[in-house]
């Protein structure tokens, strides 16, 4: 027997008003998971001191004969549960192209999913930290990176709660082929896209945001603009929405990353 096919026209949820109100996970038990995993399937782990209290972690996987550097993240804000998940996933199974090598920090933002909050328990964002660097947990991921090469392609896993479906922001200054419309389509498969033409007050199409804009002349730097200044020329962050169920999140994500992984 075949199951039926998802529908790409589900209905929202509609738990979410003026915030996040859907599911919450038990991150610590999550990230115990995920490094027990990666270490069985032959990834190097790193602990990366935050504060006496709290640690940050770092996964890496070199694979054989490794052409291109890709590096993921997850979990910088404490109301976006679908990112860690979905790291946990992908390295539960285990399926990466070959001749990537990887760099994944599978949780950003530890104290804020204890307190189901976007922040960190302390009350910052930590997704508009990277210019200034105020935050203890920001200040130990940029010295990590700080110490790691550059990377081909960064990714960032993120929900939005306010969004209508799956979306995506690419920056890409030197024009480097583009799998956003790849991942885009799918992604549709199994969830919806957000049709909107602007979304988070940014021009979008087919759920594609490509932000014209210069760091430089920002105030506040999310991690992606930090990784394009520093690590990258071609950056995705990528947006499940949280108003369908959590597993369709992950999947989301999971399945966006690895069509555009596909391509490299
Ligand atoms: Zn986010």
């Amino acid at each position: 027997m075949t199951c039926p096919p998802p529908n790409p026209h589900m209905q929202r949820l509609g738990k979410n008003r003026g915030g996040y109100h859907g599911e919450t996970i038990a991150i610590h038990d999550v990230l115990a998971t995920a490094r027990a995993t990666a270490q069985e399937r032959g990834w190097m782990t790193e602990t990366l001191p935050v504060t006496p209290e709290l640690n940050l972690w770092a996964f890496h996987r070199g694979g054989t004969a490794p052409r291109r550097r890709v590096y993921i993240s997850a979990g910088i804000h404490g109301d976006e549960p679908a990112g860690p998940l979905a790291v946990r996933q992908m390295l539960d199974e285990d399926r990466w192209p070959t001749g990537v090598a990887l760099w994944v920090c599978p949780c950003l933002n530890p104290t804020g999913f204890v307190a189901s909050r976007r922040e960190n328990a302390a009350g910052f964002d930590l997704n508009r930290d990277y210019r200034h660097q105020q935050t203890a947990e920001i200040r130990a991921h940029a010295a990590w990176l700080a110490r790691q090469p550059s990377f081909d392609l960064t990714l960032c896993l993120h929900e939005d709660w306010e969004a209508a479906g799956f979306y995506l922001y690419e920056l890409n200054p030197d024009q480097h082929p583009s799998a956003a419309e790849r991942a885009v389509a799918a992604v549709a498969a199994l969830c919806p896209i957000d049709p909107a033409p602007v979304i988070d007050g940014r021009e979008a199409r087919g759920g594609v945001i490509r932000p014209s804009l210069d760091p430089e002349n920002r105030p506040q730097w999310p991690e992606a603009f930090y990784l394009l200044r520093h690590k990258t020329r071609h950056s995705y962050t990528l947006e499940a929405p949280s108003d369908f169920p959590l597993a369709r999140r992950v999947a989301a994500l999971v399945t966006a990353v690895r069509s555009i992984l596909d391509g490299e």
